[in-house]
C-alpha cells in the first residue's frame, strides 16, 4: 500500500496531463481541412511493418541507421517490461507477468540487453551532436532550441536506460544475497552484480527501489515531455508511416475546390448541391496553417528534424534557401502559434501573420523542383512537395503571384494553348522547307 497510493496518484496525474495535451492537439487538427481519405488498410499495414517496424529506410545510412533501429526495437521490447512495472505499481505485486514462464524470461532478458545497447547508441548519438560537426544537423531552421531539445530528449532516454540497468542490478543482487528466487532472466544485471559484488542485501534493495521509482517517474515525465519536443515522433512516426501517401510520388492531386468550380461552369444547375448559399468562401491552396489538410499537420508533428530530406534536396544542395525540413518545422511552429488563438476566437481569427511569408517565403517555395527526393528519403514517409505545391497554388490562384518566367508560360498557355510564345498556326513552320516523303 505504501507504494500503491503514491504510484496511483502519479499515474493519474500523468494520464491527466497527457490527455490534456492530446485533446489540445486534436483541437488543432479540427482546424485543418479534410482530404486524404484513408483506404487500402492491407497495403498500409504492409508499408508500416516494412518501413516503420522494419526500419528499412533508416538503413540507407548503414551504421547510424543500425544504431537507430536498435533504439527503436529496444523501445518496443522495453515497453513490455514497463507495462509489467505499471501493473506491479498499481496492484502492489512483484513481477506480475512471471506466470508467462519462458516468455517472461525472454521479455526480461531482451529488455535487459537492449537497455545496454540503447544506452551505448544514445551515447554515440549525443557525442555526434556535441562533439562533431554533422552538416545534416545544421541549417537556418535549426535554432539553438532545436539542438537543446534533441540533447534533452537523448539525455532522458540515456537516464531511462541507466535506471533500468541499475534496477535489474539491484533486483538480481538483492535476490542473490537474500536467497530469494529471481523471476526472469537478466544477463546484464548478473554481469553488473559480478562487477559490484560487495553490496549487502539491504543496499541492493535500496538500489532497486530507487531505480524502480526513477525509471517509472522518468517514463511518466518523458511521455508528457515528448508532445512538446521533436521526439514526439516516438508516438507519431509509426501511425504516420501507416498513413503514407499511396499514389506515385510525382502524381499531383487535383483540387476539390477547382473541380467544383469547373463542374459549376459546365453545369450551373449543380450550383445548389455543389455549394450551398451560406457555404464559406473557400481559399484556393494554402496560405496559413488552417488551410492545410490534416495529413500535412500530421506530417509536421511526426518530423524528427533528422535532416535527411534536406541533405538530398537539390535546391538546398545548390545553395537555394529551400529546406524541406524547414517547411515541416514551420507548419508545426505556425500551428503552435495560431492554433490556440483560433481555438479560442474561432477559425476565422486573424493575427495578421501567416504561414506564407511570415514563416515560408515565396523564394523558398519557387526553389522547389518537385523532384520528390525529400519525400523518398524521409524515413517516416513525410510528403513535403504536396504542401509546397498547395502553397504555390495559393500564390498563383489567389494572388496571381509567380516568377516572371512562369507568368510568361501562363499567358502563352492562355493565348496560344501551348507554353511557347508562337501561335498555334505557326507551330509547324519549322517543317515548311523540309522535304518529307508522305507516301
Ligand atoms: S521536391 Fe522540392 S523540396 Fe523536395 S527535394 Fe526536391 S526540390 Fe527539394
Ligand atoms: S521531414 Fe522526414 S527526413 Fe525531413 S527532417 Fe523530418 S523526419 Fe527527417
Amino acid at each position: 500500500m505504501i507504494k500503491q497510493i503514491p504510484f496511483t496518484i502519479t499515474l493519474l496525474i500523468t494520464f491527466g496531463v497527457f490527455f490534456y495535451t492530446i485533446a489540445r492537439i486534436i483541437s488543432f487538427f479540427r482546424l485543418t481541412r479534410k482530404g486524404f481519405p484513408v483506404r487500402d488498410f492491407g497495403k498500409r499495414f504492409f508499408i508500416m511493418m516494412k518501413v516503420a517496424f522494419g526500419q528499412t529506410k533508416i538503413f540507407r545510412k548503414p551504421v547510424i541507421g543500425f544504431l537507430h533501429a536498435m533504439v527503436f526495437w529496444g523501445f518496443c521490447v522495453i515497453l513490455l517490461g514497463s507495462l509489467e512495472m505499471v501493473i506491479d505499481g498499481l496492484a502492489g505485486t512483484e513481477k506480475v507477468l512471471k506466470f508467462l514462464g519462458p516468455v517472461h524470461n525472454v521479455i526480461m532478458a531482451s529488455g535487459d540487453i537492449f537497455a545496454l545497447i540503447v544506452a551505448l547508441s544514445i551515447i554515440i548519438f549525443l557525442s555526434r551532436r556535441l562533439f562533431f560537426n554533422i552538416s545534416r544537423f545544421e541549417g537556418i531552421e535549426m535554432k539553438k532550441r532545436s539542438h537543446r531539445d534533441a540533447n534533452i530528449s537523448l539525455s532522458l532516454i540515456l537516464f531511462l536506460m541507466i535506471s533500468l540497468m541499475t534496477m535489474n542490478l539491484g533486483y538480481v543482487g538483492y535476490q542473490q544475497t537474500a536467497g530469494g528466487s529471481i523471476h526472469g532472466a537478466y544477463p546484464v544485471g548478473h554481469m553488473l552484480v559480478s562487477i559490484f559484488p560487495a553490496f549487502t542485501a539491504e543496499s541492493y534493495n535500496v538500489i532497486f527501489e530507487a531505480s524502480w521509482w526513477s525509471h517509472i517517474l522518468l517514463i511518466f515525465f518523458f511521455a508528457n515531455y515528448l508532445p512538446y519536443s521533436k521526439h514526439f515522433h516516438v508516438f507519431m512516426s509509426v501511425p504516420n508511416v501507416f498513413l503514407s501517401r499511396l499514389e506515385p510520388l510525382g502524381k499531383l492531386t487535383t483540387m476539390d475546390s477547382i473541380t467544383r468550380e469547373v463542374n459549376l461552369m459546365l453545369d450551373p444547375s449543380t450550383a445548389y448541391t455543389a455549394a450551398p448559399a451560406d457555404a464559406p468562401v473557400e481559399r484556393f491552396g494554402v496560405k496559413d496553417a488552417e488551410d492545410v489538410i490534416w495529413k500535412n499537420y500530421f506530417d509536421s508533428l511526426s518530423c524528427t528534424e533528422c535532416g535527411r530530406c534536406t541533405s538530398v534536396c537539390p535546391a538546398n544542395i545548390t545553395g537555394k534557401k529551400l529546406s524541406p525540413r524547414k517547411i515541416m518545422m514551420d507548419l508545426r511552429a505556425r500551428m503552435k502559434e495560431k492554433g490556440p488563438l483560433m481555438v479560442k476566437n474561432g477559425r476565422d481569427y486573424n493575427d495578421n501573420r501567416s504561414l506564407l511569408r511570415d514563416f515560408i517565403s515565396e523564394e523558398e517555395l519557387w526553389a522547389c523542383t518537385t523532384c520528390n527526393a525529400c519525400a523518398k528519403e524521409c524515413p517516416i514517409n513525410i510528403n513535403h512537395p504536396s504542401l509546397i505545391i498547395d502553397m504555390r497554388r495559393y500564390l498563383v490562384l489567389e494572388e496571381a503571384s509567380a516568377p516572371g518566367e512562369l507568368k510568361a508560360v501562363f499567358s502563352n498557355i492562355e493565348n496560344n494553348g501551348a507554353p511557347w510564345q508562337y501561335s498555334a498556326e505557326d507551330r509547324l513552320l519549322w517543317a515548311k522547307d523540309l522535304e518529307m516523303n508522305v507516301n
